[in-house]
């Protein structure tokens, strides 16, 4: 039996840990752990970037992202502009275990979620509203103003295995449809148990760009430590950012390899924070700023 670890991204990322540390010390599996990790922000209505609460889109409709994977068997399942349905991990965790499918969009996805059993509501709150009606004069700012943060949650469980989840109500005011990182495997979240699990957050057109968590973990399979491969891939942001003749947007990474060791790294000024929870420890730690 090994030793568990679980990290999630941002201050929220503490509510993730500390639902998913009673599942792991129970020696439940590292998916489902980070499945609860995740649900416990996306249930919580202050958080106006994931799940209920979360902040709308310029229509003022809350689209909901989420993808989760399971690093024994490279499962997975998401969905992307899911609206009125506040656990979307959950429903992409339905769509790895039900269907032979891997994303579900929109309509598609909300009937689906329908089917199995998810109630309709709606994901607004007087709060969200409010803070969705602050931004609206940003609009047109640059992205990361405009508010966001996934929570990502990748957990190593008693047996060794790694699991992850990543859901997030994407950037407020985006435009209908978008999807961003955050349900594409590969981009927002990659788990593979002989290399290693990854995870992002901040402006997920950049983070799609570099394929950014398949990247990371590759490069755990080619021996780098989870901070060097963290590192690696906000440095091939930044690189992107000055081919393109831009300033690098907020990117955060994280990243658990199967020994249990920890990475994170930034761009500059995101001021990334994630929360880490061992046996008889949790932290809120900074992130490498690069
Ligand atoms: N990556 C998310 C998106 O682009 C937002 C975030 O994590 O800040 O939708």
């Amino acid at each position: 039996m090994s030793d568990f670890v679980v990290i999630a991204t941002w201050t929220f990322g503490q509510t993730a840990v500390k639902a998913a540390v009673p599942l792991l010390q129970a020696g439940k599996p590292a998916l489902e752990a980070a499945l609860a990790g995740a649900q416990a922000v996306e249930d919580d209505p202050k958080v106006h970037s994931v799940g209920y609460g979360g902040l709308g889109n310029s229509l003022g409709t809350v689209q909901l992202d989420a993808c989760v994977m399971d690093g024994q068997t490279l499962a997975c399942g998401a969905v992307a502009g899911l609206e009125n349905v506040r656990h979307a991990a959950a429903v992409a965790r339905r769509v790895m275990e039900k269907t032979p499918h891997i994303l579900l969009v929109g309509q598609g996805a909300q009937q689906f979620a329908i089917q199995q059993g998810f109630p309709l509501e709606t994901l607004l709150t007087p709060e969200s509203v409010t803070e969705w009606e602050k931004r609206r004069p940003l609009a047109n700012r640059p992205r990361e103003l405009l508010g966001h943060d996934t929570v990502t949650v990748l957990a190593l469980d008693r047996k060794g295995s790694l699991g992850g989840v990543c859901t997030t109500s994407g950037l407020a005011h985006k435009l209908p449809g978008r999807v961003g990182d955050s349900p594409l495997i590969g981009a927002g979240l990659y788990v593979d148990n002989t290399a290693g699990a990854a995870g992002a957050t901040g402006v997920g057109e950049e983070i799609i760009r570099i394929g950014g968590s398949l990247l990371i973990v590759e490069a755990m399979r080619a021996g780098k430590t989870p901070q060097e491969a963290c590192e690696l891939a906000v440095r091939k942001v930044n690189a992107v950012a000055v081919r393109r003749g831009v300033h690098p947007a907020h990117v955060a990474f994280l990243a658990l390899d199967p020994r249990g060791r920890i990475g994170a790294a930034c761009t500059e000024r995101t001021n990334f924070q994630y929360a880490v929870a061992r046996p008889g420890s949790m932290e809120l730690l900074k992130a490498k700023e690069v």
